[in-house]
């Protein structure tokens, strides 16, 4: 019955997102860069006018988007390091925020949001001596807003195809290399937290990195959700660590909390919901940011999935509650600084993954003074690193044992 139910996740999860694959990035030598002087948002004659200066003419589209209304501009790569999106605002109320970076390898990203409904009248770019991208839009009501759906649907990126993502495999006994699914957080056009100069997606992908050597080292094989700067959606994260075959799945991240104080590293499992206030706001403010980025989440599924999936949930539940003790114990007998409450259930969406043990480590919260000097130190690093080693190690141990004894 499991195997059955097993298999059915599997195209259900199929239907649910494309798997990842990663092409390789475009020559540097071609690379358009942004020009901030001749950038500018502005509001005039009942119209927003939305100007990007480039290097060089290439290759976009524009798009519009609900819920929050926003829009989106894909670019052949641009070069937009260094430069803060930021600095375009104030000139137009309808603009609200906006962000920018690297989405896919060799494609950048715009996301303007937008204060009310409006349509694109015009969209032109100039070449010559001074390429631009020029975009005019304007206001409409609710009503006749259009969404372009699926706009930002995978195909479009050249991506393989769910067909490609296979039923899980057997629960790992110990005998063969456990396979981990690293997943370092934010990336690309969603950096995640800031705090100081540095910023939380590329701290957590270096450290990623050092952890997937040690595991490597230890024997263990590791997939990457992303190995550079690129932005991933949420459901492809999961999605990569079923088309993998994983045994579990770590996110790393290191966020900031604006209320209160957070210091230390925190470990976090499923729940139907977090334990605190603070929790909550990080959980939204991660499914905030990919929605900004530009991925519509239906939300949608029917009934019989969502009854499927409540199965397969109920067997991997514990095994994740077990992971995230185990490591909160490694970490602690390491004598590195835990949060002080080293353990908690929040619904982050990476950790929905029906069947595979899942956990988000926050390493630390760049909010804090002391976190931020630790997670700069080579020392710590290396010795979390090997913590979190020796704790899944030891996990998969106990976990292994567990099954034999179930198969019997
Ligand atoms: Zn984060």
């Amino acid at each position: 019955m499991i195997r059955q139910i097993l298999i059915l996740l599997a195209a259900v999860c199929a239907l649910a997102g494309p798997s990842f694959a990663q092409t390789p990035a475009q020559g540097l030598s071609a690379l358009a860069q942004l020009d901030p002087a001749r950038s500018k948002i502005s509001q005039g004659g009942g119209q927003t006018d939305i100007a990007i200066g480039i290097s060089q003419p290439v290759p976009y589209r524009a798009f519009l988007l609900a819920d929050p209304y926003r829009l989106v501009v894909d670019f052949r790569e641009v070069n937009f390091t260094g430069h803060d999106p930021k600095a375009l605002l104030g000139h137009a109320s309808t603009v609200t925020d906006l962000r920018w970076g690297a989405f896919r390898p060799g494609w950048s990203r715009m996301v303007a949001e937008l204060s009310r409904p409006m349509v694109l009248v015009s969209a032109e770019e100039r070449s010559g001596d001074n390429p631009q991208i020029r975009l005019a839009l304007r206001s409409v009501p609710a009503a006749d807003f259009k969404a372009e759906k699926g706009a930002a649907d995978s195909a479009l990126w050249g991506l393989p195809q769910p067909a490609e993502v296979t039923a899980p495999h057997r629960r790992q006994d110990g005998s063969r290399p456990l396979k981990v699914v690293l997943d370092p957080g934010h990336g690309g056009i969603d950096p995640g937290a800031e705090d100081a100069g540095l910023h939380e997606a590329d701290i957590v992908l270096s450290f990623a990195r050092q952890l997937r050597d040690k595991m490597r080292r230890a024997g263990m094989t590791v997939v990457m959700t992303r190995d550079q700067d690129v932005f991933v959606p949420l459901e492809t994260r999961v999605t990569v660590a079923r088309a993998a075959g994983a045994d579990l799945f770590i996110s790393l991240h290191a966020d900031s909390i604006a209320e209160g104080w957070a210091s230390g590293a925190a470990i976090y499992r499923l729940g139907d919901h977090a334990e605190d206030e603070a929790t909550r706001k990080l959980v939204a403010r991660h499914d905030r940011d990919d929605i900004l980025a530009g991925v519509d989440l239906d939300g949608q599924g029917d009934e019989i999935a969502k009854i499927l999936i409540g199965m397969a949930r109920r067997e991997t539940q514990p095994r994740s509650v077990r992971l995230a003790q185990v490591l909160a114990g490694a970490i602690k007998s390491d004598g590195l600084r835990m949060h002080k409450r080293p353990v908690q259930g929040a619904n982050f969406s990476v950790l929905k993954s029906p069947d595979i043990p899942s956990v988000l480590i926050e390493l630390g919260f760049l909010s804090s003074q002391s976190d931020r000097k630790r997670l700069q130190d080579p020392d710590w690093r290396a010795r979390m690193a090997e913590a979190i080693t020796k704790g899944v190690l030891s996990w998969a141990q106990s976990d292994a044992a567990e099954a034999k004894l179930l198969r019997q």
